[in-house]
């Protein structure tokens, strides 16, 4: 996957921009405040329909404006975006499309100092690394789990209102909950399978130890129609107190998993949790890791690269981390934000394209 054209109009600070794509490493750079971000969420934005930085999407339109406009060239895909105060159009190949058949072909992936919180934060954090991975992978997952939620928030209501004495059968909605949950489960747990495969390999050279995603499911399963079965009877069972608590106790959107690192203690081997146990330089590689086995399963499965945007994550690494970085991602196209470029200068890292960006102008050079 090759990004080759970025027009912009108005797309927050950076007014009107036109760039174009020749180099495998994209670098831009200037000082604070002046754009580079925005224009990492620029790119975002055209493979996944939203920003990383907010849900608003008018936010992103440059203040005193009405719209703004990005389109972009990769491959045979021309993407088009259209943002207004009120509604956002999409255009793939010129025909207006939904987000969902966006997903998954232009494949863009964030690389941010916040990444840490998939080691260190909640659970949802967890579960939004998972679920953004498996919906570039296969649509009917990303399907899956915008209904799951539209199922939850719907059942969740009417346990509200069975708590408070009205009559309702949830039958209906429990059904929903069984099938949908129950494949969400299936295949989250796949997919934490899969990516050990390549976690397996990349942990071992950014933390000289093996890691490994543990994935703990409320419910433990052989395949799918023994956990339809066990879902539909949990929910059975814990009906009573769901409506004493007014809410759902028990379904995927409270799956979390941990992450291990398997270490060599007085000759002995030791499972430590990363979240609980881990420095936070630890806990920061072995999020470098995740990320770069999200990349290695992506290109796996898709048989094609994905594009990385590296928004200031450089100044956090150290000497080593950089050159394993650069080693792991030769083969794709990256764009990297950076306030000093003495960050890249000292490493060998190929050809490098410059953008300096001033006051939402962009210069190449
Ligand atoms: P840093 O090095 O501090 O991360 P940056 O170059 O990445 O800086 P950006 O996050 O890209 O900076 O933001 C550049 C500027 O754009 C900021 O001053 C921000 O306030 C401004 N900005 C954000 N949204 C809009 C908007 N809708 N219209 C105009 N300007 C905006
Ligand atoms: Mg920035």
């Amino acid at each position: 996957m090759f990004l080759q054209k970025l027009s912009l109009v108005n797309f927050r600070n950076l007014g009107n921009q036109q760039l174009n794509f020749k180099n495998k490493i994209n670098v831009f750079f200037g000082d604070n405040a002046q754009g580079k971000t925005n224009l990492l969420e620029a790119i975002y934005l055209i493979a996944s329909g939203k920003s990383f930085r907010t849900r608003i999407d008018h936010e992103l339109i440059k203040w005193g404006q009405s719209e703004c406009r990005l389109q972009a060239q990769a491959g045979f895909l021309d993407i088009e975006v259209k943002i207004r105060q009120t509604d956002k159009e999409l255009l793939i190949n010129s025909q207006k499309s939904r987000v969902t058949e966006l997903i998954g072909s232009f494949i863009a992936i964030l690389f941010t100092p916040t990444d840490i919180e998939i080691i260190s934060g909640s659970p949802d954090r967890r579960r939004k690394f998972l679920d953004q991975i498996g919906a570039v992978l296969d649509k009917k997952y990303l399907v899956d789990i915008i209904q799951l939620s539209k199922v939850l928030k719907n059942r969740n209501q009417l346990l509200w209102q069975l708590k408070n004495g009205k009559k309702i059968d949830l039958e209906v909605w429990n059904r929903q909950l069984v099938e949908i949950g129950s494949r969400v489960w299936v295949f989250r747990r796949a997919l934490i399978d899969k990516l050990n495969i390549e976690l397996k390999t990349l942990g071992k050279k950014l933390t000289d130890n093996s890691l490994e995603v543990i994935y703990e499911p409320a419910l433990k399963f052989q395949d799918i129609r023994d956990l339809k079965k066990d879902y539909s009877e949990k929910l059975t069972s814990l009906g009573r107190e769901e409506v004493s608590r007014g809410i759902t106790l028990i379904s995927p959107q409270r799956d979390d998993f941990r992450i291990i690192s398997e270490e060599l203690l007085n000759e002995k081997i030791i499972s430590k949790d990363l979240a609980i146990y881990g420095s936070r330089g630890e806990q920061r590689s072995a999020a470098l890791a995740l990320k770069l086995s999200e990349v290695s399963l992506i290109e796996k499965e898709k048989n094609e690269s994905p594009v990385l945007l590296l928004d200031e994550v450089l100044s956090e690494l150290d000497k080593r981390h950089k050159e394993l970085l650069f080693k792991e991602i030769k083969r794709v196209q990256v764009f990297i934000t950076t306030t000093s470029m003495d960050n890249l200068t000292t490493e060998r890292v190929g050809p490098i394209e410059k953008f300096q960006v001033i006051d939402g102008n962009i210069i190449s050079s």
